[in-house]
């Protein structure tokens, strides 16, 4: 699979790529919580990672769901949930 590629603004030289991580330990609104096939674009330089909004929308969506299905648990780390339902 080919991804646009562009050279990172924080070191120059350095190349950013699009990665896939099928198991990302997130954190939004300090809720950690497991995103399935994340898209993160990480510099192969200096290793700084940029999100894209859109991939954040959908991290925030996949929160939501999260703590609508933990709504009675006090926990708020959120450990190997699957969430094979609300990739899109
Ligand atoms: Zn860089």
């Amino acid at each position: 699979m080919k991804s646009p590629t562009y050279s990172c603004p924080m070191c120059k030289p350095g190349i950013v790529t699009e990665l896939i991580i099928p198991k990302y330990m997130a954190r939004l609104k300090g809720i950690d919580f497991e995103v399935d096939n994340a898209k993160i674009d990480q510099c192969d330089s200096c290793g700084e990672r940029y999100f894209h909004p859109k991939e954040i929308r959908r991290w925030e969506k996949i929160l939501k769901a999260i703590c609508y299905m933990t709504a009675s648990s006090a926990n708020t780390t959120i450990n190997k949930i699957q969430l094979a339902a609300l990739k899109n």
